[in-house]
């Protein structure tokens, strides 16, 4: 019998499969739709490579409106690795006050002195490893690199950072830092880390553990509010029930709720409209969409040695504070090393990002067939606190663009068109249209106290509605980090694994 199947071997799914099974009492199976690489030789180049994003070999196929006004290609990975095997490696951390305002909301278990302990564990930093702050034995290795490693853009955003009095900051996880400097990132050379390299590779090994890919969850077995399993759909069409004694589903904050939705969770009145039996009606399921709204100056640029398709697409990142913002680092800007494909003329872009989002999108089902993807919509930037920060970045980048050393390498502005102003009626137009993800989903399955109608499980991510059925991924977020997720979902598996390996009657096994 298997105790705990968990469904979805992305950043938390790793993470907690293997915390999980560190207890040889419980026998632990992992499953994704994706396929597993059992080697790292075997592992294809796209999924190593950390240059770049891997965006259709391992791919959900999904695409989104960002706004009401364009809808876009939405990459997630499908992999044994999840997302974090086709990512851009960026090893962020959101910051104290992320953790502690989810604590304040009823989750005391996840303020940042509880969370610390996590992110130390999840990390082996090679720079800063002896910092309190920071672990040097984790199995996500993090790097920054050095001066000498940056491409020419990325040392010119610096000296032109610098020049416009923003601090230097040389650890960008220093959790009471903010300003300039090198990212972290959880490559080495050009190899990616993923969750499947740096957990599941030694956690392989162990006997209680299984892990099978391409076993597509169609939906979840629940039987008198107790989930008993999945039903799987294995590669020739034919149809699986796995049962377990207890089910964690980590597959991401687009694909958790679809699964909960497909099987009678979720809005009534939704589920009706796609024939699917009402279970529960848990109307709360699939919002709450949280996300970091961006939007990007593209550049021409004056010697086209710089732009290589094949460098690294980002090196450094400044994290700030808007100005009159009462939230710290709620912006980022970040150098992207090309915006130009090969034959286009050399561009790069430097991207502006709201880091603390006010405003919330939604997932909706758009059939009960279990290979349908859903209606993703972020409705970016029509809050207009959200609105009026991306605005005020994108003057902050213009000023980046006309400073120091970034301003000597660029020839003109492609976008947006120099032609149409830059006064904040002209922005504010261009935002609420053109803003796009920064591939950050979460918060779709939100954790919370009893009293929060919103909130679908309890902090140590247990169904309220359902038992044996656990949520650990980005949905459960309450709200998005000042930071890319990465990390943070990472942290999720970390500490709910942990939870399960050393008190597993919390769970009921
Ligand atoms: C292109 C891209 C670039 C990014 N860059 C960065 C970055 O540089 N730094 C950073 O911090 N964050 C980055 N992110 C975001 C980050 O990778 C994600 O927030 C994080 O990986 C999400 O973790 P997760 O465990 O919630 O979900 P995922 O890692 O997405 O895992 C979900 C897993 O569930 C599986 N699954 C889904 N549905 C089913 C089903 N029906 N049956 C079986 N399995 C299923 C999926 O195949 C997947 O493996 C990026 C994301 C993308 C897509």
């Amino acid at each position: 019998m298997i105790d705990l199947l968990v469904i979805g071997a992305g950043s938390a799914g790793c993470a907690l499969a293997a915390r999980a099974s560190e207890n040889p009492a419980l026998n632990v199976m992992l499953i994704d739709a994706g396929p597993d690489y059992e080697t790292l030789a075997g592992t294809p180049f796209d999924l190593q490579n950390s240059h770049n994003n891997s965006y259709t070999r391992h791919d959900w196929g999904m695409s989104y409106w960002p706004t009401s006004q364009r809808q876009s290609p939405f990459p997630r990975g499908r992999v044994v690795g999840g997302s974090s095997s086709v990512n851009t490696t960026i090893a962020l951390r959101g910051i104290p006050e992320d953790y502690d305002e989810w604590a304040s909301l009823g989750n005391p278990e996840w303020s940042w002195e509880k969370v610390l302990p996590a992110f130390n564990r999840l990390e082996r930093d090679l720079d800063y490893g002896s910092e309190p702050y920071h672990g040097d034995a984790g199995p996500i290795t993090v790097r920054r690199y050095q001066h000498h490693e940056l491409l020419p853009q990325h040392q010119a955003f610096l000296a032109s950072a610098e020049a416009l009095g923003y601090p230097e900051c040389p650890d960008g996880n220093d959790p009471y830092a903010c300003g300039a400097g090198p990212q972290p990132m959880n490559k080495t050379g050009r190899l990616r880390l993923s969750c499947a390299i740096g957990y599941l590779a030694p956690a392989r090994l162990r006997d209680n553990l299984t892990i099978q890919g391409e076993r597509h969850v169609r939906r979840l077995l629940i039987n008198q509010h107790r989930c008993t399993g999945a039903e799987v759909e294995l590669p020739d069409g034919s149809i699986e029930h796995i049962h377990a004694r207890a089910v964690a589903l980590c597959a991401g904050a687009i694909m958790s709720p679809v699964i909960l939705m497909r099987s009678g969770l979720g809005a009534a009145a939704q589920l009706q409209k796609h024939g699917i039996d009402v279970v529960e009606d848990i109307p709360a399921i699939g919002q709450n969409l949280c996300d970091h709204p961006a939007l990007s100056v593209v550049a021409d640029v004056n010697d086209g040695a710089v732009i290589d398709q094949d460098s690294p697409l980002i090196q450094t990142i400044l994290r700030y504070t808007c100005e009159g913002s009462d939230k710290r680092n709620d912006l980022q800007i970040e150098q992207i090393s090309f915006a130009s494909r090969a034959g286009e003329p050399p561009r790069f872009s430097v991207a502006g990002v709201v880091e603390y989002q006010y405003g919330r999108g939604q997932i909706t089902l758009t059939s009960s067939d279990p290979h349908a993807l859903p209606l993703i919509e972020n409705r970016f930037c029509e809050d207009d606190r959200d609105a009026a920060r991306l605005v005020q970045c994108m003057k902050d980048i213009f000023r980046f663009t006309e400073t120091g050393p970034l301003a000597d390498m660029i020839t003109g502005i492609r976008f947006p068109d120099p032609s149409r102003g830059r006064d904040d009626e002209t922005l504010n137009a261009l935002v609420r249209k053109f803003s796009a993800s920064g591939y950050h989903p979460c918060g779709t399955v939100k954790m919370g106290p009893a009293e929060d109608p919103e909130a679908i499980v309890d902090q140590y991510g247990c169904a309220r509605k359902t038992d044996g059925l656990i949520v650990a991924d980005g949905a459960i977020m309450p709200f998005v980090p000042r930071a890319n997720t990465n990390l943070t979902c990472i942290m999720i598996g970390e500490k709910i694994g942990e939870w399960i390996r050393v008190n597993p009657a919390r769970y009921g096994l």
